[in-house]
């Protein structure tokens, strides 16, 4: 079976610019679909995990994030096979509020791939600019990358050691992420 890298979207695939409300707040990190490409050929499935309270918040709408989706689908050239996201937040409104299995750092969306998409966990990976990307992967047998594209990658660090957690590995961005990982 295919080994799947989980990848954050916001700090991750497009930058960090607080929540994505239409698409043309999207802008790509340069070299994301070239790492992605890379993935791809060498043989990973690839799946979208990440947080969108901006739903529970009242911020926009799961139609609003569609379209985000959908754009992000074209500017990486259809490689992406999945996009789930948790749309709840804790205080959040309208049937989206109180506690969750999905939201990160829970792993509720990596068990939603596992029944919607018959991804497996082994040999896998998840990649994100934030400490709760990769405490969801805590009992799970998966690496972890924190790359430094997103939030500030010391607090994350930081917030990663209080836990006690240590990623397999730091890297610059999603490139240099890949990089790490095809070297084997
Ligand atoms: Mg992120
Ligand atoms: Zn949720």
């Amino acid at each position: 079976m295919k080994p799947t890298v989980f990848l954050d979207r916001d700090g991750t695939l497009n930058h960090e610019v607080g929540f994505v409300t239409s698409p043309a707040q999207l802008a790509i990190i340069p070299g994301t679909r070239h790492a992605l490409q890379r993935l791809h050929d060498a043989g990973f499935r690839l799946v979208v995990v990440t947080n969108q309270s901006g739903i529970a918040r009242g911020l926009y709408r799961e139609s609003d994030l569609a379209a985000v989706h959908a754009r992000l689908h074209q500017e990486l050239d259809g490689l992406i096979e999945a996009y789930l996201h948790c749309p709840h937040h804790p205080d959040g409104q309208d049937g989206y509020g109180g506690d969750c299995p999905c939201r990160k750092p829970g792993p509720g969306v990596l068990h939603q791939a596992r029944e919607l998409l018959a991804v497996s966990f082994e040999g896998g990976v998840i990649i994100g600019d934030s400490a709760r990307d990769l405490l969801m992967a805590r009992g799970l047998p998966l690496r972890t990358v924190l790359v430094h594209s997103g939030k500030p990658a010391a607090a994350e660090r930081e917030k990663l050691r209080a836990a006690g957690c240590t990623p397999d590995h730091e890297a610059r961005d999603l490139t240099a992420a890949v990089d790490w990982l095809l070297r084997g």
